[in-house]
């Protein structure tokens, strides 16, 4: 190896850490309803009576969401509405307390968060308003519906409808394009997720617009492909393990190999998706 190239790969991690955060990008989905591109999909409602922010990305990313948050509204945030319990989700709350925002989440939210060191960083990290069902905002000329949706990705997803915009911020009941994560461990399932996302389908049309907890903005027609992979994949998995394979031999069968080129990614490669509905399916 050349020298400068063998420099070049030992420099790399040095130049990483001094470089300036990457600038966020916005798409304005709706009249005053953004969503910032950001990991873990986050929303944006501003308005003439409020700012309403759909979950804050990961605890490091806090300064940039609120920067980028402020400069869209004119003003500081003045609700953070956490869709599910996850560090990509929830992990800048303390960061937007702190900038004067209420946190309103699911009960089962604060109730994980309570006992989770890495969540429960300090004052204003947990919700301060929590909901058992829906809890409806009435600003800025819209109607925001925030529902749960039980035991799909986890125990405490919500989704927000907004009626007047016809936009579903779904958090990560939607992972567009590619395969989902159902975080068993933390409440979720595959037939609840299922079932959340044919009720996201059922609420909306041809003109939705979907803020995905992962990937890009989405469609109804998007949706309706990915819930049809999701169906016929735990239906394939289904069928192996009703032929008594054990999950070592299902996955070395890859059930799922004709999804592989277009739903496999770095963090749900094919064969985590794979013992995920294994688990799922054969668990009581
Ligand atoms: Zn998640």
């Amino acid at each position: 190896m050349k020298l400068f190239a063998l420099l070049a790969i030992l420099l790399a991690p040095m130049a990483l850490a001094q470089e300036p955060p990457e600038p966020i990008e916005h798409t304005e989905v709706a009249p005053g309803i953004f969503m910032l591109h950001t990991i873990g999909g986050v929303g944006l409602l501003v308005g003439d009576d409020y700012v309403v922010m759909i979950d804050d990305s990961m605890r490091q990313r806090g300064d940039a969401v609120v920067e980028k948050a402020e400069a869209l509204a004119g003003r500081p945030v003045d609700f953070v509405i956490n869709t599910h319990v996850h560090a990509d989700h929830v992990g800048a709350n303390q960061t937007l307390a702190e900038s004067g925002a209420l946190i309103v989440a699911h009960d089962n939210i604060r109730k994980r968060m309570l006992d989770d060191a890495e969540l429960n960083t300090g004052p204003g990290a947990l919700p301060v308003i929590t909901f058992s069902d829906n809890v409806t905002f009435h600003i800025n000329g819209q109607e925001a519906f925030v529902f749960h949706i039980p035991s799909a990705h986890t125990d405490g997803d919500a989704a927000i409808l907004f009626r007047e915009a016809n936009v579903i911020a779904p958090g990560d009941l939607v992972f567009r394009g590619i395969f989902p994560y159902i975080d068993l461990d933390n409440g979720g399932n595959v037939a609840g997720f299922i079932a959340g996302m044919e009720r996201l389908i059922d609420m909306s049309n041809d003109e939705t617009k979907f803020i995905s907890g992962h990937g890009p903005l989405g469609t109804r027609a998007e949706l309706q492909q990915d819930l049809a992979m999701l169906k016929d994949a735990a239906s394939l998995v289904k069928a192996l393990v009703d032929k008594g394979m054990d999950a070592e031999q299902i996955v070395a069968a890859n059930p799922l190999a004709k999804y592989h080129d277009d739903y496999n990614w770095r963090f749900i490669t094919t064969e985590r998706m794979t013992k995920t509905l294994i688990r799922s399916l054969t668990e009581k």
